[in-house]
């Protein structure tokens, strides 16, 4: 069951042969997809592995083209970002929750923390700060309500502008969580020089934790060194109760994975939450 999502999703190469014969029609497909709401957004809760409450979520977006299934945003998100089209994707993202934030305050989860994926190319645009504090605004969302995940953080560590970036938004208020960490762009350095709140540990190294002995203790470590520098630590991608158990001794802090959840949409997000504790 592991692979549904996957599988049901296009890969990139039919999506372009069955959507588009060039550019400017896959620019096309997404403004028609952005004006027809064939975006959707899923929540994955994210959890305290002391207690089990739930801390958050995660914010992954979906699209379904009509008539021919689930486009994987592993395979329209990069196009997007080739196009400089990325920006009207991440507007509705994060409109979109906010509108979700606006329904979980209305049943009074006052607590509640949606977190955004933010590549470092959306990072880079010049209005994106602005942009995204204006949304904020325009909804009436307190910053303590939003989460922004770092992805793809190749870029990061060169500019000034992105540190400074990051440093005015967590002034505002607004936690940053880096993304993936592990993978081949991200590297200890990030944790002493980047602004972050919470280190999300990638699911590739946490597939392997129970049985590889060396992978278990590199995520141990990874755990002590976050701990140390005063960071929270979430595992991404925990799939088994052997893993969360084996995370729970090593120190890990939150989990998100198909084990506690899987990404929901929001009415069965808001169901979910009927069974669960917010922290
Ligand atoms: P990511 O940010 O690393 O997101 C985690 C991915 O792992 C998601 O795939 C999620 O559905 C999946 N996942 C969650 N739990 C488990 C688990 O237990 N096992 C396994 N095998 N997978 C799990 P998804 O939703 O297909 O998203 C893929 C990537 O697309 C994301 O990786 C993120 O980089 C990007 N993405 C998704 N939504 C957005 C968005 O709104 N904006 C941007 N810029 N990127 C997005
Ligand atoms: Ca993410
Ligand atoms: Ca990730
Ligand atoms: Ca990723």
């Amino acid at each position: 069951a592991k692979e549904t999502g996957r599988s049901r999703a296009m890969r990139y190469s039919d999506f372009m042969e069955s959507n588009a014969s060039n550019i400017l029609e896959i620019q096309n497909n997404i403004r028609h997809a952005l004006d027809n709401e064939e975006f959707q957004l899923y929540l994955q809760p994210q959890a305290e592995l002391a207690g089990g409450k739930v801390i958050g979520f995660e914010g992954l977006i979906r699209w379904e083209l009509p008539g021919k299934g689930m486009v994987s945003p592993m395979e329209f998100i990069p196009v997007a970002e080739q196009l400089g089209i990325i920006h009207r994707i991440s507007q509705w993202v994060f409109q979109e929750a906010c509108r979700d934030i606006l329904l979980f305050l209305e049943k009074h989860y006052k607590g509640v923390k949606i977190a955004v994926n933010v590549s470092a190319v959306e990072l880079t645009r010049v209005n994106f700060v602005e942009d995204f504090m204006g949304t904020l605004g325009e909804y009436g969302i307190s910053p303590a309500n939003i989460t922004i995940e770092l992805t793809e953080t190749v870029l990061l560590e060169t500019s000034e502008s992105h540190l400074e970036r990051l440093d005015y938004l967590r002034s505002q208020g607004i936690e940053l969580h880096l993304d993936d960490f592990g993978t081949g762009y991200s590297s200890l350095n990030y944790l002493r020089s980047l602004p972050i709140d919470v280190v999300k540990i990638d699911q590739g190294f946490i597939r392997n934790i129970t049985v590889d002995k060396e992978q278990m203790h590199l995520t141990r470590s990874i755990i002590e060194i976050a701990h140390n520098l005063g960071k929270t630590v979430i595992a991404e991608g925990v799939e088994t109760k052997e893993q969360m158990e084996l995370l729970k001794e090593l120190g890990c802090d939150r989990v998100q994975g198909y084990f506690f959840a899987r990404p929901m949409t929001i009415a069965d997000t808001l169901q979910f939450m009927e069974g669960h504790e917010m922290a």
